[in-house]
């Protein structure tokens, strides 16, 4: 039983079409003037955006507080970390370059246009700003990003990558993020499905595509979200029925939301579109019938389905192999342009599939573990998205209230406490953000590739146990607080934070999204609560490591005294979950609800108990240097003075506080969730009750383990020694 056919979809119709956008709605001001020449503004406020500040604060998180030093020989891509640095000092001019066209989206909207195939199909085309897509004849954004090698960055070197790590490709992300996040998404997505065809796609899979994707020939685009089934994927309804053979199928079925599944950034010599669309769809055999698990789930598979078929030599073939003239775009069809609301420089398309040719990738049934390669790759950039807009908002604030707007104490805005308030919030968001992320991104490394001799297999085991527990929490907790961050960015500059001149306008439309895709931020702490608890030992082990460190510091006391009280809220929060969840599994309705209800909080309690610790390691490092130099220069002095009353300000400031609002609203909300006027239908509490049974076992290793920590270690008042 296959998928509804996508020719019963009626995408386009002309209602859809945005040919040509609103006529000058996009261009600013000094290009609606009617009868005059454009002249742009002689300012030089004007939106500014310069990596020197991100470079400078990676050489000390890497080097001084991380010691990535320490993997160099034993995990692969750190065989010099000098040349890795020297890499991402490299891509300071590309992100220049990234940042001086980020806004022509705004000015010249992706557009689209119909187009029939040879079956006298409708479907669209669209266009990317010329100066990203490069179609006015110069060279656009993505040639010379991919001219300069970045389109692989991550990539195995064996097939046309650069072999960085993911604590350095990390800051590129980050830079990324901050010069031109619509660009960045696109770029993004193409190296997360590199990414998952050279974890799980056949020897053949890998030499035909993994060159074309790591030198920019081609991008690809990760296609999960259908009309009904966004955070709910396991109720698809595309499908792919298999060859005989069971490597290869046809693709049948319609995708949403689709990022840059549609762009003229990689036209091919015949005007076909070289892009890769890697496809979660249900499994059908031969005859058509529904592949089932032993649950009765359908069995989801991934299906690498290129937009262009391709033999391993790049001569065009039809669907059997057969050498073609012309382009066989394989029954591929973007269906409608998404008017989405920011991230302008780059296409959302949805796309219909019509027996579209398609190769497994990795093994049938296994398709959302690893479609999990993509999303894992693209949580964590997500993550950054959040940290590197947030840094673009905080450059141009603390700017403005500094130097460009005279008024108040001192004729400085940055006189005022409340001012203060939001740049000292800004800054331990961002650095936090950056710092568990770097830290991830170092941890997920050597689960990859970590030499054995150097790690036993248990040791292996909990990294990536610990990897997969922190996984969602920088996706959910980065874009959380990056996003709220920026909105006081915005708030500092007033009117100028509202007016699209200054840039903040943008970086608030564009960072919103990192809240709702890669797993919707509440269905991500849902997924925390129920089925990482397991895993959630590993995160407190480490937190124990480092908090023994910190604790030992005898400097650190006003910093890692209310960190400790966090680190107990914490463990009283995950007592009460396993409370919650035990009564859960017993099939108590109020229970279900309550833990539900729980979950983003709880992942609030997480992350600030993970956020303040990594900016109280920093403060720690960033003490050591003041004692070691008596003749810093000013510039590192206040650098080193910055991180030490950031971390001061978080722990004292933000986290206790809030611990106690997040507790208090992870225990009681529920109580209090009624709609009178609408009769609420609760939720099927089947997965709860499994969730909760998983999260109860892991919870109560998780307690003993913790307990062990508070009673045996450090005694039950909560503070580490
Ligand atoms: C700009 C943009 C780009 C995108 N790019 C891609 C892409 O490249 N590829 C792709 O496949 N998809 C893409 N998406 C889709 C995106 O991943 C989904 O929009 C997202 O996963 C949410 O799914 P949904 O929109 O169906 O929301 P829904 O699933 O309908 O959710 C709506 C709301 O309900 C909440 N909710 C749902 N279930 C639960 C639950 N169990 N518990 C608590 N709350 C819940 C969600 O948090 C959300 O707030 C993109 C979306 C956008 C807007």
């Amino acid at each position: 039983m296959i998928a509804k056919p996508a020719t019963e979809f009626t995408y386009p119709t002309q209602d859809d079409v945005r040919l040509n956008p609103v006529p000058d709605a996009g261009k600013p001001w000094w290009e609606r003037v009617e009868g005059e020449t454009p002249q742009p503004p002689k300012t030089e406020s004007w939106r500014k955006y310069s990596p020197d500040a991100q470079l400078k604060e990676y050489e000390f998180l890497l080097r001084d507080v991380l010691k990535v030093d320490s993997l160099e020989g034993k995990v692969k891509g750190y065989d010099s970390t000098s040349g890795n640095f020297a890499e991402i000092n490299r891509f300071a001019g590309m992100a220049t370059a990234m940042h001086d066209v980020s806004h022509d989206g705004d000015r010249d909207p992706v557009r689209m246009r119909i187009v029939s195939n040879e079956e006298g199909q409708r479907h669209i085309e669209t266009f990317l700003p010329p100066s990203i897509s490069g179609s006015d004849g110069g060279v656009g954004l993505h040639q010379r990003f991919s001219e300069e090698g970045w389109a692989g960055m991550s990539g195995d070197h064996k097939y046309g990558g650069l072999d960085l790590p993911h604590a350095f490709s990390g800051a590129i992300s980050e830079m990324m993020m901050s010069a031109n996040p619509g660009y960045t998404v696109l770029e993004m997505l193409s190296s997360g499905v590199a990414k998952a065809i050279e974890a799980k796609g056949s020897d053949e899979l890998k030499a035909q595509w993994l060159p074309r994707i790591n030198s920019g020939k081609f991008t690809g685009a990760m296609v999960m979200t259908e009309p009904n089934y966004g955070s709910s994927l396991i109720d698809m309804e595309t499908t792919v029925q298999l060859d005989a053979d069971g490597k290869a199928g046809k693709v049948y079925g319609y995708k949403r939301f689709l990022s840059s599944a549609d762009h003229n950034a990689t036209i091919g010599k015949n005007g076909e579109r070289n892009i890769v669309h890697m496809v979660l769809a249900r499994t059908a055999d031969a005859d058509g019938n529904l592949l089932k698990d032993d649950k009765g789930r359908a069995k989801l598979s991934l299906v690498l389905v290129p937009r262009v078929l391709l033999d391993k030599d790049g001569n065009y073939v039809d669907e059997n192999g057969n050498r073609v003239d012309k382009p066989d775009t394989n029954h591929v069809r973007a269906a409608k342009l998404n008017d989405k609301m920011g991230l302008e420089v780059q296409s959302n398309t949805d796309a219909a599939y019509d027996g579209s040719k398609g190769f497994i990738v990795g093994e049938v049934g296994d398709g959302l573990k690893n479609m999990f390669v993509i999303m894992n790759e693209a949580r964590m950039a997500v993550g950054l998205q959040g940290v590197g807009i947030a840094e673009l908002v905080r450059q141009n604030m603390e700017r403005y209230v500094a130097e460009e707007r005279k008024q108040g104490v001192g004729g400085q805005l940055v006189n005022y406490p409340d001012i203060q308030d939001k740049i000292l919030t800004m800054r331990a968001h961002i650095d936090a953000g950056r710092s568990i992320a770097a830290e991830v991104g170092m941890a997920f490394d050597q689960t990859m590739h970590a030499d054995t001799d150097s790690m036993t297999t248990r040791q292996k085991a909990d990294l990536q146990r610990y990897v997969d527990v922190m996984t969602p929490l920088v996706k959910w907790g980065l874009t959380e607080k990056c996003d709220r961050a920026i909105d006081q960015g915005l708030q500092a500059m007033g009117g100028a934070g509202y007016m699209r001149e200054w840039g903040i306008a943008q970086a608030y439309i564009d960072s919103r999204i990192a809240r709702i895709y890669e797993g919707s931020n509440p269905v991500l702490a849902m997924g925390v609560a129920t089925f990482q608890l397991k895993n959630m030992d590993a995160f407190l082990n480490k937190i124990r490591r480092d908090m023994t460190t910190l604790n030992a510091d005898g400097d650190m006391a006003d910093i890692t005294t209310p960190l400790n009280t966090a680190i107990n809220t914490f463990q009283s929060a995950t007592d009460w979950m396993q409370v919650t969840g035990l009564r859960a599994k017993s099939g108590d309705e109020v229970a279900i609800q309550e833990f539900q209800a729980a979950a983003s909080h709880y992942m609030e309690l997480m992350y600030e108990v993970a956020a303040g610790t990594a900016l109280a390691k920093n403060a720690c490092v960033a003490k050591q240097k003041l004692r070691e130099s008596a003749t810093l220069p000013a510039e590192d002095k206040a650098f080193y003075e910055n991180k030490i009353a950031t971390a001061r300000y978080y722990s004292n400031a933000v986290i206790a506080p809030e611990h106690a609002m997040h507790y208090a609203k992870m225990t009681l909300n529920a109580r209090y969730l009624e709609l009178p006027d609408r009769e609420i239908e609760r939720t099927e509490p089947t997965l709860m009750q499994q969730g909760a049974k998983t999260a109860t076992l892991a919870l109560v290793k998780a307690t003993r383990l913790v307990s062990g920590f508070w009673q045996g270690e450090n005694g039950r008042d909560g503070q580490c020694r």
